[in-house]
């Protein structure tokens, strides 16, 4: 099954992208977590997106693409994938179905986790005291739900129009929210 996690920063798409992942036996693929090894090792890629990525900004669509699609389409050819952090456009989503579909790796649902923006931020603020990222400050946490809002927002439209986005309430605490995804692809496993 290929599944995409979407939702404001601080919803939990990596926690649950990590449980769902190991429980349904498919990739996990996190594109924050991929940019930021990038950005460790030093790579041509880590130094294009670093700065964008220290201010919240959204890296360019050619650069995510290249770093995603191949592991996407390989996913896809073994067993599925859970894809977190992409798209996170509409134009990004309409050029991943355009290799996707080439490659028969096209999703079969759309989770989108859904919490009030004073819940987002008082978990990023919470994280940012264990995990120490660098764009879990205030300002670059403003910068991260407006691009949501701008950029990221209009799929949650994109996805229902074809069928394919379940809504899950994201503020509820971690095992009830992954109780209630299983539960929805369950049901889309038995249609
Ligand atoms: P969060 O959802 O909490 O903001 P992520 O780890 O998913 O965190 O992403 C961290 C950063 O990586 C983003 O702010 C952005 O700079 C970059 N990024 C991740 N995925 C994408 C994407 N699909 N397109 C462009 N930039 C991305």
């Amino acid at each position: 099954m290929n599944i995409l996690l979407i939702g404001p920063p601080g919803a939990g798409k990596g926690t649950q992208g990590e449980r769902l992942a190991e429980r349904l036996g498919i990739a996990h693929l996190a594109t924050g977590d991929l940019l930021r090894a990038e950005v460790d090792q030093g790579s041509p890629i880590g130094e294009e997106v670093a700065g964008l990525m220290s201010r919240g900004e959204l890296v360019p669509d050619e650069v995510i693409i290249r770093l995603i699609m191949p592991r996407v389409i390989a996913a896809a050819a073994d067993g599925g994938y859970l894809l977190d952090g992409f798209p996170r456009s509409v134009d990004q989503a309409t050029e991943a179905r355009k290799l996707a579909e080439s490659g028969g790796a096209a999703p079969d649902a759309v989770i989108y986790l859904d919490a009030p923006r004073d819940e987002l931020v008082r978990r990023i603020l919470a994280r940012a005291e264990i995990e120490g990222r660098a764009d879990d400050n205030p300002d670059t946490v403003r910068t991260r739900l407006k691009v949501f809002d701008d950029a990221t927002r209009p799929l949650i439209d994109h996805y229902r129009e074809r069928g394919l986005l379940h809504v899950i309430d994201a503020a509820q605490d971690e095992d009830a929210v992954t109780d209630a995804i299983l539960a929805v692809l369950a049901d889309i496993d038995r249609n």
